[in-house]
């Protein structure tokens, strides 16, 4: 069987990684996880049949596994972070079909996919309740010449850090539910980091809970799913000025532009106070079918009207993919007012019963 390990650095000529007596290869990317993903691409594993979702949990499935292995309790650099963090953006490109980094942070929070920073912080932190194997191992590691700066490691996680200090000093007072609570508020804090970075307008005009978005699951059409995710993700970009498709004007092609080109605010009946009217629907989906009877009345109404303006404005800002007049209003978002409200089957008359 090949081994190999992952790291950006050599390792001392005296330390040099073994398994059983035999000398470990180094590699510096994982060269064979994206090789996994073309593999499973060329099985027909792909985003396009599987869908997103289901693409993205395979990935979280078979794929990040491999990169996690010895994750926990290894001692990485700013340059083995960057490398991991690469190799999980190129399985994301690959599902979500954009070729920049700039929407990764956006593919993230619709997935509830943690970066590799936050996934490294909690795997530390599992590994350190009384009923794990490391903290057994921890004062053996401390005497250990090269495992002793794993205390320090310990130190500067921040999910430990944040559960009380008197618990930090005994390990026996750290139960899992005290755990799964601090690394949720953890997750929490760095995405309201992350929101508050500069360029992350699109990323603050998301969900602000955690969990995955509903528009990766909720029943769509394969393009209105499209169309919802793109807008999340940002697929109207300025381009140079040109003639409007829709109003015919020359202008940037920009959001804004094609918002108040398809007079979205009044279309959607959302005040104008509102900068972004469409996000601000998709931020209300529900997750479950609504019970009242006015919740079911608006989502008939505005869901079907929604995947309209998302099609009109896509057929204004990309022309060439569109032969053929636009459908009606109401050629939209069946699927979903099925969900919210299925269709009634009739009772079967007593007489066709087998009794
Ligand atoms: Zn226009």
């Amino acid at each position: 069987m090949k081994r190999i390990y992952m790291s950006m650095t050599d390792p001392p000529p005296n330390q040099l990684p073994q398994l059983y007596g035999v000398n470990l290869q180094r590699a510096t990317k994982f060269t064979y996880l994206v090789s996994a993903m073309n593999i499973m691409a060329s099985i027909g594993v792909r985003a396009r049949c599987l869908g997103k979702l289901l693409s993205t949990r395979l990935y979280r499935q078979f794929i990040r596994p491999k990169m996690e292995y010895g994750m926990a309790i290894a001692k990485l650099n700013r340059d083995d972070y960057n490398i991991l963090q690469e190799t999980q953006n190129t399985c994301l490109r690959k599902i979500y079909g954009t070729k920049t980094n700039h929407s990764m942070a956006i593919i993230h929070h619709l997935a509830n996919l943690e970066f590799i920073v936050d996934r490294v912080t909690t795997l530390q932190a599992k590994f350190m309740p009384d009923d794990a194997l490391f903290p057994t191992l921890l004062p053996q590691a401390r005497q250990t010449k090269g495992l002793r700066s794993w205390t320090s490691v310990i130190r500067k996680n921040k999910i430990w850090q944040s559960l009380d200090t008197t618990t930090q000093l005994d390990h026996h007072m750290v139960t899992n539910s005290g755990l799964k609570t601090a690394i949720k508020q953890h997750i929490k804090s760095t995405h309201i980091q992350r929101c508050q970075r500069k360029n992350s307008k699109l990323l603050n005009q998301c969900r602000q809970q955690l969990g995955i978005d509903p528009i990766l699951w909720l029943p769509m059409t394969s393009i209105e799913h499209n169309l919802c995710i793109h807008y999340r993700l940002g697929w109207i970009t300025n381009h140079q000025q040109q003639p409007c498709p829709n109003c015919h004007q020359t202008t940037h092609l920009s959001k804004q532009h094609l918002l108040s080109c398809h007079r979205v605010h009044t279309f959607l009946s959302i005040p104008k106070n509102i900068s972004d009217p469409i996000s601000f629907i998709l931020n209300r989906l529900p997750k479950t079918p609504p019970t009242s009877y006015q919740k079911r009345v608006y989502w008939k109404i505005i869901w079907p009207k929604l995947s309209y303006i998302l099609h009109q404005l896509h057929r204004t800002y990309r022309p060439e993919y569109y032969t053929t007049p636009s459908p009606p209003t109401n050629q939209f978002g069946h699927l979903l007012l099925q969900w919210i409200e299925p269709p009634l089957v009739p009772h079967a008359s007593p007489s066709n019963l087998n009794l």
